[in-house]
């Protein structure tokens, strides 16, 4: 979907003041945001875990003319300004690359966010039988508050891979005519004993099925009915071992609120910033400085493994991409990532009324007062964070001036009340200037989250604008 430019006819000192910026919105300029959402909720609805995403983005970046990278390599095609380029890693991170017409040492602009939430992971041995329900156990993945998965419809997305190698992908528990998991908790009847009681990892397993078929065997009577349902996905009790299956909330994101300013949906952390920064570098013509969108996994559980932005696989496919055009030295990679900016585009906490005492009012980021920059993150004296220089701000300030951004400078939280993190850092590793620049949530991490509509459409908006002015 392509969307018309949307003219914003306010002062920029009318927008870096007023909070709630709907109100310099116009009626066109809704319906532009509200447009754009659209996409934006079809794509969080399809789209719940990394190999979904990754499988979106190669599909969207084939129709916008990108090739892959190992096609270039194989037919050793020379590299020129305005071709477009992505790299896969394991069906779980991928990179688009858009040639600019300056010299890759220039450096890069780079668009950085993380395709993975928070959710539950079935363990490789999960199936078992307990007082005639058949559960299957799992280990959370990334920062839930494990409450928040009680007693609502789950999914189970993912993949199996049998031992030649056959690849099952599983998908169940979205259509209508699907069944759902459940996690179960204690009715308030029986509350006296373990009422308040906190819930452990441990406890997240997830009901599958109640059904004996023999009435005679006393025990290990469901699961022999489960393993029998199990055979019409082409599962043996043993594929899960070689699995990766995700238990995610089931169903759709939708507006929220009778005026439908806001989306609840699971995983805007951080595919919002993920569809954004898609969006940007799929409509980026020739720009001057190579376009970079990187779209990595792990984020959630510290950005470590082959898929996460720890890895050497950014650093390798940017030297692939540099022979392409016959230049490539080690010096010539090294001044390419060190001259580079990048923006790390993830989510950041919103200002919750409900939660008011660990905001700071005057700090934080509010939802629908546009993009949020943290110029450091962190927790307790911003230990872990990459603290952006103001040289780099002020550049970014031209960008968001020219285009008429909406945005804020925030924080996340009171001082010492907790912190965070994204993959900011890790690239600052190069010696580049990274800031973060995200949508804030309100409930982020929970199963489901809540975006402003307008900060999602002005995150796209910057996103875009920083990939062909940052210079
Ligand atoms: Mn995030
Ligand atoms: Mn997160």
């Amino acid at each position: 979907m392509t969307v018309k430019t949307n003219k914003i006819e306010n002062k920029f000192e009318e927008i870096t003041k007023v909070k709630n910026k709907w109100c310099l919105c116009d009626e066109n300029n809704k319906k532009i945001i509200f447009n754009f959402c659209e996409g934006y909720k079809a794509f969080l609805s399809e789209n719940k875990t990394e190999r979904e995403c990754c499988k979106y983005t190669i599909s969207q970046a084939e129709k916008h003319g990108f090739k892959n990278l190992t096609e270039y390599i194989k037919k050793k095609t020379k590299l020129k300004c305005g071709d477009k380029i992505y790299a896969v890693n394991q069906n779980k991170s991928i990179i688009l690359f858009v040639i600019g017409s300056e010299p890759f040492e220039n450096g890069l602009n780079i668009l950085g966010a993380h395709i993975d939430s928070p959710r539950l992971d079935l363990k490789q041995n999960p199936l078992y039988e307990k007082n005639g329900f058949c559960l299957m156990d799992t280990h959370y993945y990334g920062g839930i508050k494990h409450y928040q998965w009680l007693t609502m419809p789950l999914a189970m997305h993912g993949v199996v891979v049998k031992k030649d190698g056959t690849v099952i992908n599983i998908n169940i528990g979205e259509k209508d005519n699907e069944p759902v998991f459940y996690i179960s908790d204690l009715l308030p009847h029986l509350k006296k004993e373990n009422g308040n009681q906190e819930i452990l990892g441990e406890q997240l397993d997830i009901i599958v099925g109640n059904q004996t078929t023999k009435k005679d065997k006393e025990s290990e009577i469901v699961i022999e009915n489960l393993k029998k349902i199990l055979k019409n996905y082409e599962i043996e009790e043993d594929d899960f071992i070689s699995a990766e299956i995700e238990i995610v909330p089931s169903g759709k994101a939708r507006d929220l609120g009778f005026d439908r300013s806001m989306i609840v949906g699971y995983g805007h952390d951080d595919r919002s910033c993920a569809y954004t920064s898609l969006k940007a570098i799929l409509e980026c013509e020739k720009p001057k400085r190579t376009a970079v969108c990187l779209l990595v996994d792990k984020e959630e559980i510290g950005s470590n493994g082959a898929t996460g932005m720890k890895s050497r696989f950014f650093e390798n496919v940017v030297a692939e991409i540099i022979n392409l055009t016959g230049t490539y030295n080690e010096l010539t990679l090294k001044r390419t990532l060190t001259n580079s900016y990048m923006i790390s585009s993830d989510v950041t906490a919103g200002f919750d009324p409900s939660w008011a005492s660990s905001y700071n009012i005057q700090t934080d980021a509010f939802l629908s007062s546009g993009l949020s920059f943290n110029k450091y993150t962190g927790h307790r004296g911003k230990s872990g964070a990459n603290d952006a220089s103001p040289e780099y701000i002020a550049k970014l300030r031209t960008i968001l001036e020219k285009n008429k951004i909406f945005h804020q400078f925030t924080e996340m939280g009171k001082v010492d009340q907790g912190g965070g993190g994204t993959i900011a850092y890790i690239l600052a590793e190069y010696g580049m200037n990274v800031i973060d620049a995200g949508i804030p949530l309100l409930s982020m991490h929970a199963p489901w989250e809540v975006a402003s509509k307008l900060d999602i459409y002005h995150a796209y908006l910057f996103y875009k604008a920083f990939l062909k002015d940052m210079k």
